[in-house]
């Protein structure tokens, strides 16, 4: 149906769709025509769509029935596309698109005979990143790249998916290219659940009793409203069937780990990536060697609490200012570098921190690092997250993760604000359990065997939901102009 719409080497195919069967169609459809599948973040604003699109000039989009309010404020605003498959409707005529249903496309095309020869350092998609930290940036992901991703997380010592396992994917096919579990699934014979639109908790959950979930990925928010809802009403769901899941695009916390592991039996597999990286970097299954077999449980939480090794085909370094390396004792930190198979080269359009990919290959990760004698890297913060305090750094994410290991925490993040005498002082926004409440003090004094008084928060803001980035990441930029406010007024 794609090549009758003229979709060939080299062209991108847009998608603005949640995750569905339709949509894994074209995941394998567009590549293996020799074009790039470019699945757009849903929630993005017109605004941002328009400015990535722009950029890549699809002719042919993908768009869901639940996204039809999106027609007439985005599709006069990208000329460019010239064909628009709905996805479970007929979207309506936009002067100069012609508009298909998807299933009647699809019922009127003819069977492909031959596939095409392709290059394979060709694109086979385009990602973005989410914005968490700046506009979205977006990069190629070759046919190659993506090929040895998806060997590496089919690995035993990843997250051991095989063709037994069910895997629910909640993580949205447009952040990161589902993180390419679509892809491994494919290759797995792994039964895949679609999660579509609604990720809330009890969906989720709703979907793991009645399919037999085995494994399922997503961001640690995610997580974090699950293991809520189930500690809410621990009889309602039957997880049973759930051997571990992922938590990758953010730091969990240990207690999230914890709790999914003493009270539900499974297993949090910590994972760090990024978009440039195609995207998946570090996968930290709780056992590997029989070093790890013989932890207690406490050294387990621990152990888990890290992102881990490098998957094979990845080299990870820190540097320090200088660009020297720094000590792999797990608690010098520097400058994250990742190099290897399937890191990008650069980005598709110009932009500030182009410099972040080196000549040699090496990318600039924007992550401030500690590597151990194990090789287990763990992330310290982003480096624009970083507070800078009378001259001496402060890790906001080492405070979100102890502040949020709090009982009456659910979520927690904090930011630099702005002071005259520190240049920066930390301040702590939390959103509270139900019925908790906390202050400070008490704040300060759950930190003071880990945290020196210097590196704790001067404020705690209880805020009923936290802001969140398009991918459901705690949006810290949100929480900044928050404060601003607050300051001014
Ligand atoms: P964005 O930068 O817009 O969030 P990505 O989704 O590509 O776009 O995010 C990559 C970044 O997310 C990483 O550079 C890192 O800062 C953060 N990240 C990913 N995984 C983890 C993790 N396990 N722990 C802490 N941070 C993580």
């Amino acid at each position: 149906a794609l090549k009758s719409l003229g979709v060939g080497i080299g062209d991108p195919v847009a998608t603005l769709a949640f995750n569905d069967h339709r949509h894994l169609d074209a995941y394998l459809a567009v590549p293996c025509l020799g074009g790039a599948i470019h699945p757009v973040n849903t929630r993005w604003s017109d605004d941002e769509i328009v400015s990535v699109l722009a950029r890549t000039r699809d002719r042919v989009m993908l768009l869901d029935a639940r996204l039809a309010d999106r027609v007439d404020s985005l599709l006069p605003r990208c000329p460019w596309i010239e064909h628009v498959i709905g996805l479970g409707w007929s979207p309506p005529g936009i002067e100069g698109i012609t508009s298909h249903h998807h299933d009647e496309l699809l019922a009127a095309a003819k069977p492909m005979l031959a596939w095409p020869e392709l290059d394979e350092t060709s694109a086979m998609a385009l990602c973005s990143t989410s914005g968490t930290t700046g506009g979205p940036k977006t990069v190629a992901y070759t046919h190659r790249s993506t090929c040895l991703q998806t060997m590496a997380l089919g690995l035993t010592d990843c997250m051991r998916l095989s063709g037994r396992d069910t895997l629910l994917a909640i993580v949205p096919m447009f952040h990161a290219l589902g993180w390419c579990l679509p892809y491994a699934a494919a290759m797995l014979g792994t039964r895949l659940v679609l999660p579509h639109r609604d990720l809330s908790a009890a969906r989720l959950l709703d979907l793991v009793s009645k399919h037999r979930v085995t494994t399922a990925a997503a961001v640690p928010t995610i997580w974090n409203a699950v293991l809520a809802a189930l500690d809410a009403e621990p009889q309602r769901w039957d997880v049973s069937s759930v051997d571990r899941i992922v938590s990758g695009g953010a730091a969990p916390t240990a207690s999230m780990i914890r709790g999914f592991r003493d009270r539900y039996g499974i297993e949090v597999i910590h994972s760090w990536g990024m978009t440039e990286i195609n995207p998946v970097g570090t996968m930290s299954p709780a056992v590997t060697t029989r070093e790890e077999a013989a932890m207690d449980p406490d050294q387990r939480i621990e152990h888990q609490s890290v992102a881990g090794r490098p998957l094979p085909g990845l080299t990870l370094e820190v540097e320090d200012e200088q660009g020297r390396p720094v000590p792999t004792d797990g608690r010098s930190t520097g400058r994250l570098l990742v190099s290897g198979w399937w890191v990008a080269d650069g980005y598709l359009h110009e932009h500030p921190e182009t410099d972040r990919f080196r000549e040699d290959g090496r990318l600039e990760t924007g992550d401030v690092a500690s590597i151990d004698d194990r090789g287990r890297m763990t992330i310290r913060d982003r480096e624009k997250d970083l507070v800078k305090s009378g001259g001496e750094w402060i890790s906001s994410l080492e405070l979100d993760r102890a502040i949020g290991d709090l009982p009456e925490v659910m979520a927690a993040a904090v930011v630099a604000r702005p002071d005259e005498k520190w240049g920066e002082r930390p301040v702590a926004f939390v959103t509270l359990a139900p019925g908790a409440s906390l202050d400070l003090e008490t704040v300060r004094i759950a930190l003071a065997s880990k945290f020196q008084t210097w590196q704790m928060p001067d404020d705690l803001h209880p805020v009923k939901t936290m802001p969140l980035t398009s991918t459901g990441k705690i949006d810290k930029k949100a929480l900044r102009a928050k404060m601003n406010d607050m300051t001014d007024s």
